[in-house]
């Protein structure tokens, strides 16, 4: 296992039903299980004020929908976590730097991360500055809850971690990784529907495979995301 211990992941939100959700199936799921890695969803409500735990209220200046407190959500995040705790504490925000496989895999290689997972039209500006905390999104489209996009992220990192997946969790030729996207893949039937498998791939001189899957993975590239090839 890299660093110092296992994975931590503690998503701070209003639904934690919704954790483990999709990572306690599958590969995630197993290695959840078995201890590789560790999940706490902690209810941001159990810090909410007065009889109803009331969590949000009113924008400043007036506007549509409520905005989470700073109060409430600093609690729930001090409860959290101990003063020496050395995560990472993101927050799940369309605002946020985008989330890239360089940054999943240096998350993944560390201890784990504090999630907060936003509602509503936000949170407080004061709590993420006052916690210091790093907005971070999966993407220039806006979802009703982080709690979608906190799953996201844990499950990116969770399948790098040691042990998770076989033995192709290498993932060293993966989309990204390479500041390529992946080569296309075959398998059986040899002819699909009037559609054979590329020559190159059956001819098991191994050194023309990869230079077809070199050349497939560098087309595909700059045909749908010239943005990522490295220069
Ligand atoms: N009013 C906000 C805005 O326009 O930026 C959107 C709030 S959204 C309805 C509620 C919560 O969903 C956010 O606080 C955030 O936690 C989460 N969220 C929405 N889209 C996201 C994205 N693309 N990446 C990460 N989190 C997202």
């Amino acid at each position: 296992m890299l660093g110092s211990g296992m994975f931590r992941a503690t998503v701070l939100t209003l639904f934690p039903e919704m954790f483990p959700g999709p990572l306690g199936l599958s590969l995630a799921g197993t290695a959840l299980a078995e201890g590789v890695w560790s999940l706490e969803a902690r209810d941001i409500r159990d810090h909410g004020l007065g009889r109803h735990r009331a969590v949000d209220d009113a924008p400043a200046g007036g506007g549509v929908g409520m905005v989470l407190r700073a109060d409430v959500l600093a609690a729930a995040i001090d409860a959290a976590l101990a003063p020496d705790d050395p995560r990472p504490r993101l927050m799940m925000s369309p605002r946020g730097a985008p989330l890239t496989q360089a940054r999943v895999r240096a998350l993944a290689a560390g201890p784990g991360a504090l999630i907060v997972c936003g509602r509503f039209e936000g949170v407080d500006e004061r709590v993420i500055a006052a916690r210091g905390l790093e907005e971070v999104s999966i993407g220039d489209y806006v979802l009703s809850g982080g709690e979608v996009a906190a799953l996201v992220l844990i499950d990116a990192c969770v399948r790098l971690l040691p042990g998770v997946m076989g033995k192709e969790a290498s993932g060293a030729e993966e989309s990204f990784e390479n500041g390529l996207l992946e080569y296309p893949h075959y398998t059986r039937p040899r002819d699909f529907e009037g559609r054979p498998i590329p020559e190159a791939l059956l001819s098991g001189d191994h050194a023309r495979i990869a230079r077809w899957r070199r050349e497939e993975a560098e087309k595909i590239t700059r045909e749908r995301r010239a943005d990522i090839l490295s220069s």
